[in-house]
């Protein structure tokens, strides 16, 4: 197989939680230009519905999956069996400084965003395991290595470092068993999730283009690139690794 053939994903069933929008839909796009069969996960029926138009004809399907029902992840692994690849991109942000979360919002975004990752992982990673095949990207971000600014979320930053940890953790677990589970950390990417600095507050954005050396926030698609070389075999040698996208912002 030669360099480029490794990235193509034919015949391999691949399944992207919150895969309906963001960075989520991106990933789907590029598993799909590299021929798996992709399996949408997400959990507003409305968004299913506005990526099956735009998806209209192309090798996908579509499962309504809320991420933090751990009952309904584990039916939906056995129901979607075989599954090769998983990309656990479901995540959601919450700005609030430290001293004013309250116990709800800081448990809904540890079962989004932590919790979700370890149980999608344990229950679609147990058919990889028994067919010692499969390859898991977990979506972390360059807030689970530092502390990003201005905005105030310990929530969030603590939740995606401990994604990475849950990436090397599986990783050094399950990689006698053919499985490798890796994660990209992106940076700020224009997405709905930033919709709140990026559509209206200025001074947030400016801070953030400021502290980053490329002067820009990325696109959706430069961190579906990456999800698609680690869900590859282009990344054989691959697992425990998270890869930083950040326009190197992490460097200053
Ligand atoms: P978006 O909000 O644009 O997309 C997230 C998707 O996940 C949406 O379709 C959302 O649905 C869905 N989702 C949310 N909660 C659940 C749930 N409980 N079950 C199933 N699906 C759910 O966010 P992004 O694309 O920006 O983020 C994707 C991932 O990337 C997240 O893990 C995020 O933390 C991470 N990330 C994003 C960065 C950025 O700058 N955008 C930077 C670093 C990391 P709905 O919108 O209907 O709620």
């Amino acid at each position: 197989m030669g360099y480029l053939g490794k990235l193509r994903l034919d015949g391999r069933r691949a399944a992207v939680t919150g895969g309906a929008g963001g960075i989520g839909a991106a990933c789907v796009d590029a598993l799909l230009e590299a021929g798996a069969h992709v399996v949408v996960l997400d959990h507003s029926l409305a968004a299913i519905e506005k990526a099956k138009e735009r998806l209209l004809g192309q090798d996908v399907s579509f499962e309504q999956l809320d991420v933090t029902d751990t009952v309904a992840v584990k039916a939906m692994a056995g129901r979607l069996r075989p599954i090769d690849v998983l990309v656990n991109n479901a995540g959601i942000g919450r700005q609030t400084p430290g001293e004013d979360i309250s116990e709800t919002e800081w448990h809904e975004v540890m079962d989004v965003n932590l919790n979700a990752v370890f149980w999608c992982s344990q229950a679609f990673g147990r058919g990889m395991i028994e067919r010692r095949r499969g390859s898991i990207v977990n979506i972390g971000s360059m807030s689970g290595e530092i502390v990003t600014r201005p905005q105030k979320n310990v929530h969030y930053n603590a939740s995606k470092a401990a994604v990475h940890h849950i990436t090397r953790s599986l990783a050094a677990e399950w990689a006698g068993r053919g499985v490798r589970v890796n994660a990209v950390a992106p940076g700020f990417i224009e997405t709905p999730m930033n919709s709140f600095a990026l559509r209206s507050d200025i001074e947030t954005t400016n801070i953030w283009l400021s502290n980053t050396p490329m002067g820009r926030v990325g696109q959706t698609d430069e961190i579906a690139s990456i999800v698609l070389f680690l869900a590859s075999d282009a990344a054989s040698l691959m697992t425990g690794s998270i890869v930083l996208a950040d326009g190197g912002y992490t460097v200053w």
